[in-house]
């Protein structure tokens, strides 16, 4: 039996890989233009990190880590996601010390999560995010969301949703945890067996329950909003009113409080309905944190950040028809060796040719003319040089205009001054019918 890749993961190919790199450079060019420096963190970590920081009651440490012990018996695990990974990368290299403050960082690369797979959801899935740390302000979680938002607008996603929220400063959630497990001790009973650890460990986990039952019960739950101090209150208004200002369209959602312990204050989600009408989940989300750079050793400063789904941002992309017209896979030359000669003298003129800035591929199976023709016209070539056993003897080439069909012998000496006067003649050409069409 043929083996098979990992359930939950998958294999991107083609155009799917194309995309993958279009959407990572444009998501890394519109951070480096907010003033983000892409950090690598390596894909496994101690497990520890991950309980500290993500925490012991979120579903990601309790169920879906991928943890094992390695051969000298230290506990490591994939990172599940890559905030806590930075911070530790932040903390042990002492950067906030010696940068500017906030550290803006931004990331790339895959993470993974024993999940359920599904539509939008794999156990091995891409994220790009940022990380500013170092300030609690509002000012700079408001350009986090801002440059989320400029993020998803430079990919075209018009109608994005961005769902916010405040789970308040620390007096804020103890009351409202305090309510919380006032509001749920008596249902506790007729509760899932997952959600009595999180009434133990963090009531608030308790909101995000996927039981229908259960959600039944937390319909009627205290909100945050009726629980924040003055404090928080004020921070949060003085955010949207920033978000205002800068014209970036939001909606609150009371009910938001994200999977993973460490935040505080500012959380937001985005979401997005393809014209198919499939709902992939949520493309991205973030918030502000307050504890953690503390609790993994650095100093008591806060952060906030955000991550995107790859995999999914890919999904509502092609859904929505506004990946095309972005990939030109489409070549300048094919070169066409004919019957069985001197494939050195092939590969040096293909290899020449490259050098030179074209793009050229070459044909190396045993094939008759018409079918390189064939292939030539599926990679949409402007040129086919061709070279039979008369040619090589010459020393010469037979460059053949594939969209006018005119071909002429040149001496390969010649080669490349001859295809770079054609190329050019045809970008004048175009330029020209271009200005024609404009008028
Ligand atoms: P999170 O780290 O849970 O806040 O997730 C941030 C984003 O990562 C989500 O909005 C998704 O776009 C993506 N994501 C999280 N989990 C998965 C998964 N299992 N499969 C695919 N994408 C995911």
């Amino acid at each position: 039996m043929s083996i098979k890749n990992v359930k939950g993961t998958h294999d991107i190919i083609g155009e799917e890989a194309t995309s993958f790199t279009y959407i990572e450079n444009l998501l890394k060019q519109i951070a480096e233009l907010f003033g983000y420096q892409e950090v690598r963190t390596p894909v496994i970590e101690y497990s520890e990190l991950f309980v500290r920081s993500v925490g012991e009651s979120s579903d990601v440490v309790r169920k879906e880590m991928y943890t094992f012990l390695d051969k000298g018996e230290r506990s490591i695990t994939l990172r599940p996601e890559f905030t806590a990974g930075i911070i530790r990368l932040i903390v042990q290299n002492k950067l906030l010390a010696t940068s500017e403050l906030p550290l803006k960082t931004h990331y790339v690369g895959p993470a993974f999560r024993y999940e359920r797979p599904q539509l939008g959801r794999y156990r091995e899935f891409n994220q790009f995010g940022v990380e500013a740390v170092g300030i609690n302000s509002a000012e700079i979680d408001a350009e986090v969301i801002v440059l989320s938002y400029t993020m998803l607008q430079s990919l075209n996603l018009e109608n994005v949703l961005i769902k916010i929220n405040t789970l308040g400063d620390e007096e804020s959630r103890h009351n409202y945890k305090n309510a919380l497990k006032q509001y749920f001790s008596p249902y506790l009973e007729k509760m899932c067996p997952d959600c009595h650890s999180r009434y133990e460990l963090n009531p608030l986990r308790i909101l995000d329950c996927k039981v229908p039952e259960d959600q039944e019960i937390v319909k009627g739950a205290p909100k945050i909003k009726d629980y924040l101090s003055k404090n928080a209150k004020e921070k949060f208004d003085y955010l949207l009113s920033l978000l205002d200002g800068l014209e970036i369209p939001y909606e609150i959602d009371d009910t938001l409080v994200r999977g993973l312990d460490y935040y505080s204050e500012t959380v937001f989600e985005f979401h997005y309905t393809s014209r198919s009408g499939k709902d992939y989940g949520a493309l991205g989300a973030g918030g502000h944190y307050d504890k953690l750079v503390k609790e993994l050793g650095g100093p008591d400063v806060s952060g906030i950040g955000f991550s995107l789904g790859i995999e999914r941002l890919y999904s509502v992309l092609k859904d929505d028809g506004l990946l095309e017209g972005y990939f030109d896979n489409d070549l300048d030359i094919y070169v066409m060796p004919i019957g069985q000669i001197d494939k050195q003298f092939v590969l040096q003129v293909t290899t020449g040719l490259r050098l030179a800035g074209y793009r050229t591929d070459q044909c190396f199976e045993d094939v008759k003319l018409t079918n390189m023709f064939k292939r030539a016209e599926r990679k949409n070539a402007k040129y086919a040089i061709i070279i039979g056993e008369n040619e090589i003897e010459k020393h010469e080439v037979i460059i053949k205009n594939l969209r006018t069909t005119e071909q002429e012998t040149c001496p390969i000496d010649q080669l490349i001054e001859t295809i770079s006067r054609k190329m050019n003649e045809e970008d004048l050409d175009e330029e020209f019918s271009q200005n024609v069409k404009e008028g």
